[in-house]
């Protein structure tokens, strides 16, 4: 079985540092909360860790478009959070970048839909977490977003 604090530690790292070696400027303040009681779960964790690597790229990708967009003061800010909450692992990933605009809110799942230049993203990194989490977990995901303020991802995963 697996620990989710440990893997999200992991991808967060790698999330992190891929942005850091594509830009310097990249500089997003990371905020963990980390359930110390965590139960283990079971799940293929090659995949849920694809999954949340790309829910962290995602999130710093849209805290840096922001930070690059921003005249102002604006710090860019990812906060991961993991949670018990009665047969249900909970993480939610938090940033307050570009948000998502209510005019695409409902084809972000789709596959291949991207708002990202040609090479920084495919479009599929949400269609594959649904693939992964809901129809291979029996977990689920949400979103609540508001543009140019904040977009928060949650994934439940059963526990038993
Ligand atoms: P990709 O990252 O390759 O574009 P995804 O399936 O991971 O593909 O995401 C699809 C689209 O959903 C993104 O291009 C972006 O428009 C939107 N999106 C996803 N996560 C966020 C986020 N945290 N903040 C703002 N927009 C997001
Ligand atoms: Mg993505």
């Amino acid at each position: 079985s697996t620990n989710i604090n440990t893997l999200a530690d992991e991808y967060l790292r790698l999330a992190y540092h891929g942005l850091r070696a594509k830009d310097k400027s990249f500089n997003a303040e990371l905020e963990t909360h980390f359930d110390a009681n965590l139960p283990k779960i079971n799940v293929i964790p090659q995949d849920v860790g694809r999954v949340l690597l790309n829910l962290f790229t995602n999130a710093f990708y849209a805290t840096h478009q922001k930070q690059k967009a921003a005249m102002g003061e604006y710090k860019p800010s990812v906060s991961v959070t993991t949670a018990q909450k009665n047969d249900i692992v909970e993480i939610t990933v938090k940033d307050n970048g570009m948000g998502i605009p209510d005019a695409i809110k409902d084809k972000i799942m789709q596959p291949f839909f991207t708002t990202k230049p040609t090479g920084e993203g495919t479009g599929l990194g949400l269609s594959l977490s649904y693939d992964i989490i809901v129809k291979s977990h029996g977990g689920t995901i949400s979103i609540d977003s508001k543009e140019n303020e904040y977009t928060i991802f949650t994934i439940r995963l059963p526990l038993g």
